[in-house]
């Protein structure tokens, strides 16, 4: 298998994207490039990398952030904990590793928000050590190439690719190979029309020769999302409006939202929200239907003892904190930024 990690490393020497974070040496880069490509595609992370790096050019002003700072840089991205756990990996590496980015796996994966993917991800790349690394670009290339039937959502079929890859990983410029097969995945063996013609590999591959491209990867349908249904409860005075904070873990963790009420239907839910447009938004386990209600006393408002804390937020402090996207839908609908500022206007 000398052939596939040379043809893909060859491949990627000639066609590899000109990314921000493969211009400036140094694990720092890669560092903060992965948290952002945790659920995200290289093209949407590529300002953000760029606005943060700009910023924290170096993992001690990074360690020295504020949190809010690095959640009103990362706003829109989504997933606001990576940037939690960003934070918190840098603050762990300058307090605790010197300074460094830990080179061994074990500790690297001691760090907030690095797992196996991540930890490989960085330790090939910027240290040169062979971990290979598994996403769905690099299962899709090799599951096509093997030409093999396994399901790709099945935890043994990436622990087989892993064990594929473990054997063939170069040991010498490591990261170039994982590199290679991540962008020869989303760049070129894409999950629909795969540019064959293009490949490195088109030679030896086995789902092209087998004309098996568009059955393999096979991918099990995904199991029925959950249904929930939500009253986001809107109250507000004369210091501002009521948001709460969610616990740290669970859904949407430690981020900002307008206390809920949780239904049993939407059939509950329509009734509730008289008449007010029912929302919807889709994570990737459960489909959530939601409405919301502005409440005039706040003995009407729900339980808020599950939330970490509350706070009576004016617009500015409102736009610092990480509200999720389906509350920030209510606030683009009911124009909240736009009715504070007009009472505050008014007051002064
Ligand atoms: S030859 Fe085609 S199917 Fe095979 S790895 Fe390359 S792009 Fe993917």
């Amino acid at each position: 298998m000398d052939t596939f990690a040379s043809l893909i490393t060859e491949w990627f020497s000639v066609n590899k994207r000109p990314l921000p974070w493969r211009d400036v040496a140094g694990w720092y880069p890669v560092f903060l490039s992965e948290y952002l490509l945790q659920q995200t595609q290289v093209r949407q992370a590529i300002p953000y990398y760029l606005n943060i790096f700009a910023r924290f050019p170096d993992i001690s002003t990074l360690a020295a952030a504020d949190e809010a700072d690095i959640i009103r840089l990362w706003r829109g991205l989504g997933y606001y904990n990576r940037a939690r756990n960003l934070l918190k990996a840098a603050q762990i590496i300058e307090s605790g590793f010197n300074g460094q980015f830990p080179p061994y796996l074990k500790e690297a994966l001691t760090l907030p928000g690095i797992g196996d993917y991540t930890a490989a991800a960085i330790l090939s790349i910027a240290f040169n050590q062979p971990y290979p690394v598994v996403d769905g670009n690099v299962l899709r290339v090799v599951m096509r190439f093997m030409t093999w039937p396994e399901d790709i959502r099945q935890g043994q079929t990436k622990l087989k690719v892993r064990r594929f890859l473990q054997d063939i990983i170069p040991v010498e410029k490591p990261g170039d190979f994982n590199e290679a097969l991540m962008e020869l995945g989303a760049t070129v063996c894409k999950p629909k029309n795969p540019s064959c013609i293009r490949c490195p590999l088109s030679g030896l591959c086995l789902a092209k020769k087998q004309d098996q491209t568009t059955v393999i990867p096979f991918k099990s349908p995904p199991p029925p999302k959950q249904k929930r249904f939500q009253l986001a409860c809107i109250y507000r005075n004369s210091k501002g409006w009521l948001l709460a904070q969610r616990p740290a873990t669970g859904l949407l963790p430690a981020m900002w939202e307008f206390p809920l009420r949780e239904l049993g239907s939407l059939h509950e839910l329509e009734h509730l929200a008289g008449g007010q447009r029912i929302l919807k938004h889709s994570y990737s386990h459960i489909d959530l239907y939601y409405s919301y209600i502005i409440i005039h006393d706040p003995s009407d408002l729900p339980e808020l003892k599950n939330y970490q804390q509350t706070a009576m937020l004016g617009t500015e402090e409102l736009l610092d904190k990480a509200i999720h996207k389906a509350h920030l839908k209510i606030i683009e609908q009911l124009d909240l930024i736009y009715c504070f500022s007009a009472a505050e206007n008014t007051k002064n």
